[in-house]
């Protein structure tokens, strides 16, 4: 986990950036000692939605990327557990059958 290291956060249209200390845990247990300790955080993916920036100006940033594990995966309800930093092609790319798709694929 990334110590307090400030970075400069934006969202998609990466203008109005804001300094917050950057966190990056591995596994839940960190995330919960952080938000344990912290009176102001947010939680990042990947920074790429248009309009609800993952940014805490002056607060911490709890960057998700280091939690990308498949925890289970139901392939007769299509029903995936992830951890909070996984992204949707990883969970496309775990049935190489080609059995599951998020819902949000085909996208633009
Ligand atoms: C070019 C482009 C095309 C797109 N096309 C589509 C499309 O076709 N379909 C579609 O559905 N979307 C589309 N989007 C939107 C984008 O995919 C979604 O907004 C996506 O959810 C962004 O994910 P992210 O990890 O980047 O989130 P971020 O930008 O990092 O965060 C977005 C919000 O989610 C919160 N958040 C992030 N991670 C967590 C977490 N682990 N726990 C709790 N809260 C969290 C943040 O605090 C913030 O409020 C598109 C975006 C772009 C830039």
């Amino acid at each position: 986990m990334t110590s307090n290291d400030t970075d400069i956060f934006v969202g998609w249209g990466n203008n109005n950036g804001t300094g917050a200390i950057h966190l990056r845990p591995s596994n839940i247990k960190e995330v919960g000692a952080l938000v344990e300790g912290s009176s102001m955080c947010i939680a990042r993916g990947l920074g790429r939605a248009y309009g609800d920036a993952a940014q805490c100006a002056g607060g911490t940033v709890i960057d998700c990327t280091g939690m990308t594990e498949i925890l289970a995966f139901d392939v007769r309800t299509g029903v995936v557990r992830v951890e909070a930093g996984s992204i949707n092609s990883r969970a496309t790319a775990s049935r190489a059958d080609g059995s599951f798709r998020s819902p949000p694929v085909p996208h633009s």
